[in-house]
């Protein structure tokens, strides 16, 4: 289990699934000869051959009265996804939330960065035929652009599964707050607009005793992108926003001590971003 400790702050990584390749479609410009010459990325975010090595995981944020998981990965038992190996998942991933101290009634806050496959999937589980909300007595923290994007017009037909198996349950039960995308969560914790990956993408803020980390959600989603923020993922929404987003980001966390904890970075998932010739890198 990896944990971090921002001044009185605990935040916890639960892996859902880590993969090495097979990531090309989100990143068609990280071929093997543009990623072996970045050197810092292995062993922990890319493979001797340059592989990318990525991971699906929740993070859950203590605080001295909330507990907060932020992004719900795949979730068990879903059906009509896009990549055939996310379908009908069994993973022990409740288990390994409980065996971490937070079985799912101890979460009072439900935190999605935005509302792609990959970030809502526990938001519920399937008892008895039926979709019913994970996290009972949690607050669910939507953001309202995002929900209002994604309930009015789409072109994308995957999601429709998505939201009926993910969402609407959720917000059927009353649990769901709708949120504004710099909405502060209490003392510690405050989301942070970073637009461009969706709409309405947010990212987390922490702060704590002088201490500050930034949860990522998808404005990047492997460190690649920091050596070179210029590449955009094909789930971009917008793809020139989502740069500026990158560049803008990154530029204000090298300038100061954050640590970046990255919702989709493998390994020791967590660094500092630090000026590396004309972009960056993740130092430790
Ligand atoms: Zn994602």
């Amino acid at each position: 289990m990896t944990r971090w400790r921002i001044g009185r702050v605990t935040v916890t990584k639960i892996v859902e699934l880590e993969v090495t390749g097979g990531s090309r479609f989100l990143l068609p410009q990280a071929t093997y000869e543009a990623i072996l010459p970045i050197d810092w990325l292995r062993p922990d975010f890319a493979d001797e051959r340059g592989r990318l090595k990525m991971s699906i995981h929740a993070l859950v944020v203590e605080t001295r009265d909330r507990r907060i998981i932020v992004d719900t990965c795949l979730g068990n038992d879903k059906e009509n996804r896009r990549i055939p190996t996310w379908n009908r998942l069994q993973t022990s991933f409740l288990a390994d939330l409980a065996a971490a101290g937070y079985p799912p009634e101890r979460i009072d806050t439900v935190v999605c960065t935005h509302f792609h496959v990959d970030h809502v999937g526990w938001n519920t589980m399937l008892v008895g035929g039926r979709w019913v909300p994970t996290f009972p007595n949690a607050r669910y923290l939507m953001g309202r652009v995002e929900y209002g994007h994604w309930t009015s017009q789409h072109e994308r037909e995957d999601m429709n599964a998505v939201l009926a198996d993910s969402v609407t349950p959720v917000w059927e039960a009353g649990l769901v707050d709708l949120v504004e995308t710099d909405h502060q969560i209490c003392d510690e914790a405050r989301l942070v607009p970073t637009p461009g990956h969706t709409p309405g993408h947010v990212s987390l803020r922490i702060a704590s005793d002088g201490e500050e980390a930034l949860i990522t959600g998808d404005f990047m989603h492997h460190p690649c992108q920091i050596a070179l923020p210029d590449w955009s993922s094909t789930a971009d929404s917008d793809p020139e926003a989502a740069r500026a987003t990158r560049v803008q980001m990154l530029t204000r966390l090298a300038n100061a001590p954050v640590l970046v904890i990255g919702t989709h970075f493998a390994g020791r998932t967590a660094g500092h971003v630090v000026p590396d010739g004309p972009t960056f890198r993740l130092a430790p």
